[in-house]
């Protein structure tokens, strides 16, 4: 079985202003000074990207995009492309985050379709998935989760899966404070790589399923622990570079 590098990645989300990120991101460089142990990545708004980017230079701390467009140039205004991103030194880009899927109206084949255009452009996607707390009820997380999934393999073929990440992220536990149990996102880790070792058991082995929803260093250690939980996505608790710092110590 291959070893697979535990990756916690920082979604910012829409928060932060240049006076606020530097001292977050100088305190999060000096806390991983001594630290190899998981990959870490931080995902700043767009405008943020230019400034990480000079402050991440040779730390090993990697950058990331929180959206990118679906198409490769044009006139398609406000919008940011990968090769943009890939301009700004960014690694990973997170496609259909809850947010996106919810408040933007991002379809599975648009994620699918941004999932593509990361991928073609050398970006590693960190590709959300998760149900609503009704779908969890209605005993249908494994429904949408593999609807979510498929659309993506349907567009871009299992291999592409090899230069991915998936992160589950069930939406009633995102910046709720309410987090899965390591049991409840257990069983769902494990549900997604067994449906791709159906498709593909190198793929299914080798890639990365972060665990995200109301992550904090209370909590962190307990998850990372689950046999198929290789790190996290945090959202709120990235923002407080010490609590940062304990959960990215918790994935080493
Ligand atoms: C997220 O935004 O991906 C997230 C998991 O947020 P939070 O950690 O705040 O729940």
């Amino acid at each position: 079985m291959p070893q697979r590098r535990p990756l916690v990645a920082a979604n910012w989300k829409m928060n932060g202003t240049l006076a606020s990120i530097r001292p977050l991101v100088r305190a999060i460089i000096d806390g991983l000074r001594e630290d190899a142990g998981a990959e870490v990545a931080l995902c700043p708004p767009f405008v943020y990207l230019g400034e990480l980017a000079g402050l991440l230079e040779e730390t090993g701390i990697a950058l990331g995009a929180q959206n990118l467009s679906r198409h490769a140039a044009g006139a398609y205004t406000g919008e940011v492309s990968a090769g943009m991103l890939k301009d700004y030194n960014c690694r990973y880009v997170i496609v259909g985050h809850s947010e996106r899927r919810t408040l933007y109206g991002e379809t599975d084949g648009v994620v699918a379709e941004k999932f593509a255009q990361a991928i073609e452009s050398g970006l590693i996607p960190v590709v959300c998935v998760g149900e609503y707390l009704e779908e969890r009820e209605a005993d249908e997380t494994e429904i949408v989760v593999a609807r979510q999934l498929d659309a993506v393999i349907k567009r871009a073929g299992v291999s592409a899966l090899a230069g991915a990440v998936i992160a589950y992220e069930p939406v009633w536990a995102i910046g709720t404070g309410r987090t899965a149990s390591p049991e409840q996102a257990q069983e769902v880790h494990a549900f997604i790589r067994l449906s791709l070792a159906r498709h593909d058991a190198g793929v299914a082995d080798a890639i990365r399923i972060l665990y995200g929803g109301s992550v904090n260093a209370a909590n962190a250690a307990e998850l990372f622990s689950m046999t198929d939980i290789d790190g996290g996505l945090v959202g709120g608790a990235s923002l407080d570079a010490e609590e940062f710092l304990a959960i990215c110590r918790a994935a080493t």
